[in-house]
């Protein structure tokens, strides 16, 4: 890190006047002689062009992410660099450069060459392997500028791949844009809409929650360009509430924490409500049409059980989707109580005992697995769950064909019909409450 080539408060009126070519990072000057050499003047780099250490400035230009990178000539992507100092141009791994080997054909030694085929982005990379090959790919800030932007140059240590809405290819031209999920959305994105698909952004939202963020604050942020794109070409999508959608609400807080990874504690500080996916650190599941393969066109149902009657969301800056410092739905649903069981049987780690439950007239002694947001039993967090805690469960939606999810929560103490999500219940056979009367609360 070169501390003289970020922007501040005290290096704006040097920096507008000139910044010495030697205190630019490798990547910079790697950056800047590319763009001559294509005969482009201007170039936006974040850390220049923003005043990193002047909040105001730093939320009006974040809000400012999708004109840029949506109106961008062309968008040059350092993806095997770790840092700044990583430069844009690779050297490539021995086992990806071509060996000759000679043949003799009719007295003629004829020479050809062969290589190991090269890792192309999500197709070919585990998780591992993506985050040494191409760390940029892991960053939460990309995927917005990958999606956001016309057209994205990456330059990888083997080769160079190019994205746009309606391709993506490389230099050596085995890249398949239609096995990447990035390329499908992209162009999804960019293709004007009458209707609002949940769909799209819940696999957006999908994509976004496996990547890192440094400042975990940052969730709304480095996803607002995006939700801004969809409020601008997507008009039927309603307001954003807390990275979920007015018109799709039920849909949208059909999220778990997915369970091919570990559950990782809550954020340490507050940065939205227990029934967004931007309140757990861990990557996030929505339900997704099992009979058709994404992408394409969808034709499930869903059935909702519960009624968002209001929604308050209380801005952190200016920017209706940027940060948020308090948020509440307000909602009418069918509950029951149940206790929370800490067990090791059946390698199910929390079950949810239900009280009083009845099917007809008789009691019934139901047990379900219950799928925690967040590591409920440590200790050491506020947020710790005992052992035989009781809990609400509200009845959310069905999936068709049928799917159930049930929403497990946690009373605020001291605040009247106040709870906290804390988990879901989600594929039980039979609707979870159907005796029970409606009850409306507040959640936070
Ligand atoms: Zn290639």
């Amino acid at each position: 890190m070169h501390p003289k080539c970020t922007t501040i408060k005290n290096s704006l009126t040097t920096n507008l006047q000139s910044i010495p070519w030697k205190s630019f990072p490798r990547t910079f000057q790697d950056t800047i002689q590319f763009s001559r050499k294509l005969g482009v003047k201007f170039i936006w780099i974040d850390t220049l062009c923003i005043i990193q250490d002047d909040e105001q400035d730093w939320r009006e230009q974040a809000a400012e992410m999708a004109s840029i990178y949506s109106r961008a000539y062309l968008t040059l992507a350092a993806t095997s660099s770790k840092d700044m100092n990583g430069g844009l141009f690779g050297t490539i791994l021995p086992q990806y450069e071509g060996k000759g080997i000679n043949f003799v054909i009719d007295d003629n030694i004829i020479k050809i060459y062969a290589r190991q085929r090269l890792p192309h982005l999500e197709a070919d990379l585990n998780a591992t392997s993506k985050a040494q090959e191409m760390p940029l790919l892991e960053r939460g800030w990309i995927l917005q500028e990958r999606l956001l932007s016309q057209r994205i140059l990456h330059f990888t240590r083997n080769e160079l791949l190019w994205e746009c809405p309606t391709s993506s290819t490389c230099q050596c031209a085995v890249s398949d844009s239609r096995r990447s999920s990035i390329a499908t959305l992209k162009q999804r994105f960019h293709t004007p809409k009458t209707t609002s698909d949940s769909n799209d952004w819940h696999r957006l939202v999908e994509l976004y929650s496996r990547l890192n963020l440094s400042f975990p604050r940052d969730i709304f942020p480095a996803l607002s360009g995006l939700a801004q794109q969809m409020i601008a070409k997507v008009p039927l999508s309603g307001g954003y509430v807390a990275g979920l959608w007015q018109r799709t609400l039920v849909e949208d807080l059909l999220w778990t924490v997915d369970p091919d990874y570990p559950v990782k504690r809550r954020p340490k500080e507050w940065r939205a409500p227990t029934w967004s996916w931007a309140s757990v650190l861990s990557p996030v599941k929505f339900p997704a049409p099992e009979t058709k393969k994404y992408p394409g066109d969808y034709d499930w149902q869903y059935l909702k059980y519960i009624r968002v009657t209001e929604s308050h969301i209380d801005l952190a800056g200016k920017s209706s989707t940027g940060e948020i410092s308090k948020a509440a739905l307000h909602v009418i649903g069918k509950t029951c109580v149940a206790n929370v069981q800490y067990s090791t049987r059946e390698n199910v780690e929390f079950w949810l005992q239900h009280i009083n439950t009845y099917q007809g007239q008789q009691q019934i002694d139901r047990w379900d697995r219950f799928s925690p947001d967040f590591r409920i039993n440590d200790k050491s967090s506020p947020e710790f769950v005992e052992n035989g805690s009781e809990v609400l469960c509200m009845d959310l939606a069905r999936v068709e064909p049928s799917r159930h999810y049930t929403l497990v929560l946690r009373k605020v103490e001291g605040e009247k019909n106040t709870y906290k999500r804390i988990g879901m219940i989600r594929d039980v056979g039979i609707q979870l409450v159907n005796d029970h009367v409606e009850k409306a609360i507040v959640l936070v």
